[in-house]
């Protein structure tokens, strides 16, 4: 008996398939451990013979263990353990025929089964389960000359209850780890795909995002907030006459530099190319113009060690919100056309 739940069903990699098997063995023995004395309580009761007594043993203390050894060596860890997981729902027929079908004990053990099945597999494994349990409970209960015997009395009832109430915990602490696994995945997933990957900034697509909403937020609020949009000077020329390479590291030195310069509740991003975006909260024009002039002359005074001689300035526009700002679009525009501004009157400059 075992329950465990695929981190991801598609195409698991090697080492999520080892981990897979680890933790199947964990719940296996648990389960298979608990699931022997149930049995065993049945057994006593019934006066069953040494081959039984010794069937029950190997399949509650070795069998947990051979199927992890069978799980480690496959190829395809899992594809082993849906295999190892259906020997259970047989050997859990064979057990409630040869308990003569005592009641609840075999409720127990098959209720488990179905979860284990139901948790790894879905209704599909549950199925394949099912059958292959009904067919070997048959054939073991036809060779038992069908006996039968459901009433359970209070031994086998105290027996029984250690399985059922700690391995449905077992279970659910196992579900649990997992789900807080995935969350932390899904996590980790939302920031690389909003993370651009040479300057560690937000990409332009969240960056327009927290623009729009920051924009949304002070319209109903009345704070207020400006953007700056910076370009690096020259950056072609940085470009030919030190190697792309180089002018990659330049892009990522001005987002630490940028990221360095802005307060926690600043969104930063890059734009494109060689153009990022700055979302200043709660600053008005003036603020944000002292924080360009901050990010300015820390990039000028910057020396780049990737090539020698290599330095770079950068041009900055800003635009705060007013009440003609209408979308973010046109808030973006505005900065952008003061960039252009500070451009023309020369570079290395900030324009408002
Ligand atoms: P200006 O002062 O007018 O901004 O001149 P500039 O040379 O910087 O001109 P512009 O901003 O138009 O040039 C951007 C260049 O950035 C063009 C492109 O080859 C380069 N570029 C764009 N993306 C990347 C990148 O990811 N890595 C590198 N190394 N270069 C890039
Ligand atoms: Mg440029």
């Amino acid at each position: 008996m075992n329950a465990s739940v695929l981190p991801c069903q598609a195409a698991p990699s090697v080492d999520r398939e080892q981990r897979f098997a680890k933790r199947v063995h964990g719940l296996r023995t648990l389960g298979l451990g608990l699931g022997f004395f149930p049995v065993a309580a049945v057994f006593r009761q019934n006066g069953e013979p040494p081959l039984l007594w010794a069937l029950l043993l190997v399949n509650g203390f070795a069998w947990p263990h051979l199927a992890r050894w069978l799980a480690v060596r496959s190829a395809t860890p899992v594809q082993a353990e849906y295999r190892n997981l259906l020997v259970d729902s047989l050997m859990g027929g064979v057990w409630v025929a040869l308990m003569r079908f005592n009641l609840l004990p075999s409720v127990a053990l098959l209720t488990m089964l179905a979860m284990d099945k139901l948790s790894v597999g879905g209704p599909r494994l549950l199925l394949r389960g099912l059958l292959l349990q009904g067919v070997a409970c048959a054939l073991t209960a036809a060779a038992n000359g069908w006996a039968f015997a459901a009433h359970t009395g209070a031994a086998v009832a105290l027996a029984t209850l250690p399985f059922m109430v700690l391995y449905p915990l077992a279970i659910s602490a196992v579900m649990h780890a997992l789900a807080r696994q995935v969350r932390r995945q899904n996590h980790q997933l939302a920031r690389i795909s909003s993370t651009d990957g040479l300057s560690d900034l937000l990409n332009r697509g969240a960056w327009e995002e927290a623009v729009a909403a920051t924009l949304q937020r002070c319209r109903h609020s009345g704070a207020r907030a400006s953007l700056l949009m910076i370009d690096i000077d020259g950056f072609k020329h940085i470009n030919d006459r030190h190697g792309h390479p180089a002018g990659d590291a330049v892009i990522g030195r001005v987002g630490a530099i940028i990221r360095r310069c802005m307060r926690d509740t600043d969104r930063a991003g890059r734009y494109g190319g060689d153009e990022f975006g700055v979302l200043l909260d709660r600053a008005d024009a003036g603020a944000a113009q002292a924080i360009a002039e901050r990010i300015r002359a820390s990039v000028a005074a910057t020396v780049f060690e990737q090539a020698e001689g290599m330095h770079c300035t950068l041009s900055i526009g800003v635009a705060e919100i007013t009440a003609q700002t209408g979308d973010a679009r046109g808030w973006i525009k505005r900065a952008d056309d003061a960039l252009y501004r500070a451009k023309i009157d020369g570079r290395n400059r900030t324009a408002c």
